[in-house]
């Protein structure tokens, strides 16, 4: 599916209205999966002074490092990364082991709380808004997000400027502008995080079931970052 040009206007515009309302008090929130690569190329073109920032976990695969150096590169961006505290993953590697995610949902909570939102409200820390790369037909949990929200778990305004695009049109757009994006999508990864919680998928399966897929009998979770308010985790 071709996307619409007025669809692309619509997100180019929120940008700018983002950047013009918030300036150096604006962030874009990067993982670099499909949609997050097609705002980077949107941002370099519509809105460059938005800071990029972006979560490195420890546990990435090679493929993430490889397109963010490519973004890096091609947009000549200054993508700021973001650590885990280096004390807080040891103690909870010594406490529980390096693959801890797997032992209960407890668990793979603390590692998500320690290596993801502990470092995303670091980045987070001092901004008044943040810009995400969802969409709308990703999750029935993402079925209420509108374009303009109140972020209640991060205190901040959150823009979602792909909240109407289709995975189809995020593809089409990629491809038409010659995008850099993840290889493990080429392998039917359709959601791509940490290495070990993130996995490829057949045809049919709903696309959330690559991530944390041994939790839920069936197999589809959230990590909590854009749950809505009422179910975000505490952390
Ligand atoms: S996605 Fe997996 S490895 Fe990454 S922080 Fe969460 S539990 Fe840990």
């Amino acid at each position: 599916m071709t996307i619409d040009q007025s669809k692309i206007d619509a997100s180019a515009a929120l940008l700018q209205q983002a950047s013009d309302t918030y300036g150096a008090e604006l962030v874009f929130a990067c993982s670099f999966g499909a949609e997050d690569v097609a705002m980077i190329d949107l941002i370099s073109k519509h809105a460059p002074s938005i800071q990029i920032v972006t979560l490195d976990t420890g546990r990435l695969p090679q493929a993430t490092y490889d397109v963010m150096d490519a973004c890096r590169e091609k947009y000549a961006l200054d993508i700021k990364v973001y650590f885990p505290d280096a004390s807080e993953v040891e103690e909870m590697v010594r406490e529980s082991g390096l693959n801890l995610f797997y032992k209960s949902v407890e668990s793979r909570k603390q590692c998500c709380a320690v290596r993801k939102i502990k470092p995303l409200k670091r980045a987070l820390a001092g901004q008044k808004a943040w810009i995400t790369g969802v969409r709308r037909e990703q999750a029935d949990s993402r079925q209420d997000m509108a374009a303009i929200e109140d972020d209640a778990f991060f205190g901040l305004k959150k823009f979602n400027p792909l909240i109407e695009w289709t995975e189809a049109e995020t593809w089409d757009y990629i491809r038409s502008n010659d995008v850099p994006y993840n290889a493990l999508h080429d392998q039917h990864y359709p959601s791509i995080g940490c290495e070990p919680c993130s996995r490829s998928i057949t045809v049919g399966e709903d696309p959330r079931s690559g991530r944390w897929w041994w939790e839920r009998e069936d197999g589809v979770a959230e990590c909590g970052l854009h749950a809505s308010p009422l179910k975000q985790p505490k952390s």
